[in-house]
């Protein structure tokens, strides 16, 4: 059985390097019939928040990556970190140290004169034969863990490949502090365990941490799991992702007006690849998604193409379902989404113009607002040679059987009797009752509006 997590720290929002991490945590164990854990990786009191939390928690639920179990906080499991700790000391491959903070500074500061890389010299440490210096009374130790000293640590890693580092690169860690508290590497391994993890899924930032995280599990005689550091997401411009692109929070792409599912596609081919597929559903996605097609190098964000998938996704969304989308942002800014002419009749008409739900909600808002077009927009529109055709029409509008084809004959009918082109009567009429020289198919916006709306929008021209 596969068993996967997703193990944020509550420090911030959940953004578009974790969403990934997540998704394919998420899709990994799905395409496994497998488990998806989340947990809450909160130890760091300062710097978690309960806003982070929910915020992490409002990103997985708005893209839809639902976890099978969980979440967990760590700071709920302070016992069995506590419990783990004891089994350690007991066993050995744990130790107290009692080292005092300046002591070590003193140290570190010696080894870099020396020329040294500066580490721990092992003096707490027990060895057979070895006779420790005597605890200092009334001092509470760190508990140190007592790693390796020779041979390598090593994994396959299932994006990286082979990663080899020798244990004498690495220090007697700190698994508890002086005040018991469990530091964040130990309780990561111990959660691993006792959550039964097989893969472990997760950024790169954290490939510095598994060489001490499998020698504690070795030393618990856990079960290793498989690990896939994924590599970085870099901004539209190569560099380092930043607020301006990609930092942000996912929220904040709902705010914009992006689709879940546009996002969701975007993001599963950031660094992972099924030929030349671009297009795929999330079922889809679960059912490709492997850890073997997934791109040592760094990705890079493309917020065009993000556009274009939001584009694509918009118009081939339920109209049922935009108009549900739309009609909280509408209302958010004010507007009063009235009976007519109906939310869902505009969508129809307007959606395969916009690239985002926000697009669509400022081309929606013309139909509910009090209009005021633009004078020079007027201006141009409504001169001597085309007010005359607009009469006409206006003149008809009261008998006009009330849909878009008998709108569109008298359009025409206007038109020629006063011998001009469409254009000279469909452009006034878009800018009366739209605001906006672009709209569809113009008999079709008449069509849209109450009879009384459209009389009342025109009465501009006299
Ligand atoms: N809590 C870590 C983070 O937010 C992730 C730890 C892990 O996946 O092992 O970066």
């Amino acid at each position: 059985m596969i068993r996967t997590r997703f193990a944020p720290s509550p420090t911030g929002f959940l953004h578009i390097g974790g969403a990934r991490t997540a998704l394919f945590a998420w899709a990994y164990a799905r395409h496994h019939a497998g488990r998806f854990i989340l947990r809450i990786e909160d130890t760091d009191l300062v710097r978690s928040t309960p806003e982070a939390v929910q915020a992490i928690l409002d990103g997985m639920h708005w893209l839809g990556l639902t976890h099978d179990e969980g979440p967990f906080y760590q700071t709920q499991r302070m016992s069995r970190y506590r419990e783990v700790i004891e089994e350690m000391l007991l066993a050995g491959s744990a130790y107290p140290c009692y080292m005092t903070p300046a002591e070590l500074d003193h140290l570190r500061e010696e080894q870099r004169a020396a020329g040294l890389k500066p580490r721990y010299d092992g003096r707490w440490r027990p060895e057979p034969g070895k006779t420790l210096p005597t605890p200092p009374a009334g001092m509470r130790p760190v508990i140190r863990f007592r790693n390796p000293t020779d041979g390598v640590v090593a994994w396959d890693d299932l994006v990286k490949g082979r990663i080899e580092i020798a244990n004498e690169e690495l220090d007697d860690l700190v698994i508890a502090r002086a005040d018991g508290t469990p530091t964040y590497n130990f309780c990561v391994v111990v959660d691993d365990r006792d959550m039964g993890i097989t893969h472990v899924i997760r950024g790169d930032d954290h490939v510095n941490n598994t060489p001490r995280q499998i020698n504690i599990l070795q030393a618990l005689g856990a079960q290793l799991p498989l690990y896939a550091h994924l590599s970085m997401i870099l901004g539209d411009d190569g560099q380092k992702l930043s607020k301006r692109h990609g930092a942000v929070s996912v929220m904040q792409y709902d705010d914009e007006g992006y689709l879940p599912e546009a996002v969701l596609n975007y993001l599963a081919r950031l660094g992972w690849s099924h030929g030349d597929d671009e297009i795929f559903s999330m079922p889809q996605f679960c059912e490709w998604f492997d850890l073997d097609h997934i791109t040592p190098s760094a990705a890079q964000f493309n917020t065009e193409k993000l556009n274009w998938l939001n584009a694509y996704y918009l118009k081939r969304t339920e109209t049922a379902r935009l108009a549900d989308l739309v009609r909280p942002r509408l209302q958010a800014r004010g507007v009063t989404v009235a009976a007519a002419p109906s939310l869902a009749a505009i969508i129809d008409l307007y959606k395969e113009r916009a690239a985002n739900l926000n697009e669509l909600a400022d081309l929606a808002e013309v139909f509910y607002i009090e209009l005021h077009p633009k004078a020079e927009l007027l201006a141009k529109h409504l001169t001597p040679e085309t007010l005359p055709a607009l009469e006409d029409f206006i003149d008809h509008l009261p008998e006009v059987a009330w849909e878009a084809s008998a709108i569109g004959a008298l359009i025409k009918a206007s038109v020629a009797r006063h011998g001009l082109k469409m254009p000279k009567l469909a452009m006034p009429l878009r800018v009366m009752l739209t605001g906006l020289e672009q709209t569809p198919s113009v008999d079709a916006v008449v069509a849209l509006f109450p009879r009384e709306t459209v009389l009342k929008r025109l009465a501009v021209a006299r």
